[in-house]
């Protein structure tokens, strides 16, 4: 395996958590997967970049339920085992003392074999050389507490580009994915020698490094922008830059890393429409673009569905728009294609909590995602009598994942909450809890299910991705006017709104959900004939053949990279 080939200019592209591939738990939740498709993306569409991000080495954590609590257990991987060991290894100072890093490569290979892997650099600083509290840096993504994140951003940005010095990469763009590698544009600011710079030639610097570096921020929610008191962040940063300088770019009381970003990041975006409309408001003065995001076409296609497009549309896989064309399926191919998609995620439940209550000939309502408050995973349980009255009619059944952050009370209690309601409704709607959420439980459950549901609190969901997943598999969503549904939802044709855009109010949200679920959908779904068929088409054909993201990196290239 080669080094990153050093003579090619780079987008390097910084990202605390990228999925890779199933059993490498370097990843939470969606930023994560978001980062490997875009890396899946540039190694189809032949785009230099290198990613850097953590080895992880004890991963997020792995989930379990015990009586609908959730359990986390520590994920330990070996980045021997899928990665190389690069010869290569820098120092950054952190606190009072040197701390070492050393590297693995891993390549993100294309589906197509027509271009070289996109190599994602692993730092690891579980090193002999290290202090033991330094030794495991890099082992608990979003592990510890602020301090122990603090350090690891300085591991990630500061690290992160001496590393890339000393591989020999050029790197033209740096790309920071979230806030949480903003430390890079420091580390920028010291090797052009403004660790001190006043006045004129501060902004020089400045200017120089806005040139040279991309912020995608994610999140309009206060916990996703980190926020450390000026005296921790000096104490760890130990002279990186003048504090003067720190103060002057990070924010008036406290070091933001989202405000770092946006001072030393000349060109900035959102990932949907309304989110950089909503960012524009968080963050005035800063011109803040907007890519909506998307997802990879080959990588959340069930098998089934790969095998009906390859007849339909050769070469969708490497040009993803010809999903337009999902419509000349015959609806009986369509229709075949998803029972047995659904009959595999059937299979793949097998055995767990619950499990057996499911029928493949019922309707099937998928809800996963991050276990937190603004997601508001109780929404659809709102009234369990309504929801049985409607099961009377129509019956259907529910399948539910997602994790919460350790740290997040409130977001296990929702896991413990529909727990509850699961029991509460045993006989009527049978709802199975699928533990540990990660890369193979969403590509069988977007696949597997009839209707994706999604039921944010308005303006919180920045994009929003499985929503995405499902559309690739001709799933249609049922969701909050939020994130990329705005862009997304053709009402009858690739899904419903919940409610009206503008409208926060959770008692009508929960209205208009059983209304649209008792009166529209499940009526359409089981009177058999063609038009449950056609929403299917059409979800692909408009919503697989633009949410992908080939579009998006393309967008990246163009308005970001060459800018
Ligand atoms: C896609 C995905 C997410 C993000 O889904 P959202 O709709 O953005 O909440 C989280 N976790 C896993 C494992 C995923 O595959």
């Amino acid at each position: 395996m080669a080094v990153p080939v050093p003579n090619r200019p780079r987008i390097a592209y910084f990202s605390m958590e990228i999925a890779l591939e199933e059993g490498i738990p370097t990843y939470s939740g969606g930023l994560g997967v978001l980062a490997g498709d875009m890396m899946r993306s540039a190694a189809d569409l032949g785009v230099p970049i290198v990613a850097v991000t953590l080895a992880s080495r004890a991963g997020y954590f792995r989930q379990e339920l015990l009586h609908g609590r959730q359990v986390e257990r520590p994920e330990h991987w070996d980045p021997a085992t899928r990665a190389q060991r690069l010869d290569c290894k820098v120092a950054v100072r952190v606190g009072n003392h040197d701390v070492w890093i050393g590297a693995w490569q891993y390549e993100v290979e294309s589906h197509s074999d027509q271009f070289a892997a996109v190599p994602v650099i692993l730092l690891d600083t579980d090193l002999p050389e290290n202090r033991d509290e330094d030794r495991t840096l890099t082992h608990y993504l979003y592990g510890g507490d602020p301090t122990y994140r603090l350090r690891q951003e300085i591991v990630l940005g500061v690290g992160g580009v001496r590393m890339l010095n000393a591989l020999g990469v050029h790197v033209q763009k740096y790309h920071l994915n979230e806030g949480h590698s903003a430390l890079l544009t420091l580390e920028l600011l010291r090797a052009r020698g403004a660790a001190d710079a006043h006045g004129e030639s501060l902004q020089e610097a400045v200017a120089a490094v806005r040139r040279r570096c991309v912020f995608t921020t994610h999140t309009p929610v206060e916990a996703g922008h980190d926020q450390y008191p000026y005296g921790l962040a000096e104490q760890w940063l130990d002279g990186l830059v003048h504090p003067r300088v720190l103060h002057t770019l990070g924010g008036p009381d406290r070091l933001n890393l989202t405000r770092l970003a946006l001072s030393l990041c000349g060109w900035v975006n959102g990932v949907a429409q309304r989110h950089a409309e909503v960012s524009r408001v968080l963050f005035p003065g800063y011109e803040v673009h907007a890519i909506t995001n998307g997802v990879h076409a080959m990588r959340w296609t069930s098998a089934p569905m790969q095998a009906l497009f390859d007849r339909y549309i050769p070469s969708w896989a490497h040009e993803p728009e010809l999903l337009v064309r999902a419509l000349r399926i015959l609806d009986g191919d369509i229709a075949a294609a998803h029972v047995q998609a659904k009959q595999e995620l059937l299979q793949f439940v097998t055995g767990m909590a619950g499990a057996s209550q499911l029928d493949p000939n019922r309707f099937t309502i998928g809800f996963a995602r991050r276990m937190t408050d603004y997601k508001r995973p109780g929404l659809l349980f709102s009234n369990l009598d309504r929801l049985r009255a409607i099961a009377r009619r129509y019956p259907f059944q529910v399948v539910v994942a997602g994790k919460a952050h350790p740290h997040d009370e409130p977001g296990k209690r929702h896991i413990a909450s529909l727990h509850a309601w699961a029991q509460e409704l045993a006989g009527a709607v049978p709802v199975v809890f699928l533990p540990d959420y990660r890369l193979e439980v969403a590509r069988r459950v977007v696949a597997g299910v009839d209707l994706w549901l999604n039921t944010p609190q308005p303006p919180l969901e920045a994009s929003g991705t499985s929503g995405m997943k499902a559309a690739m598999n001709g799933v249609p969503s049922l969701s909050v006017l939020d994130g990329w549904w705005l862009e997304g939802c053709d009402e009858g044709a690739t899904g419903w709104a919940i409610g009206d855009d503008g409208d926060f109010d959770a008692n009508r949200h929960a209205e208009s959900l059983y209304d649209k679920l008792e009166h529209t959908i499940l009526p359409t779904f089981y009177e058999g004939g063609p038009a449950w068929s056609f929403i299917m088409k059409s979800t692909i054909a408009r919503n697989g053949s633009y949410f992908n993201s080939h579009r998006m990196l393309r967008r990246y290239v163009s308005e970001a990279y060459w800018n």
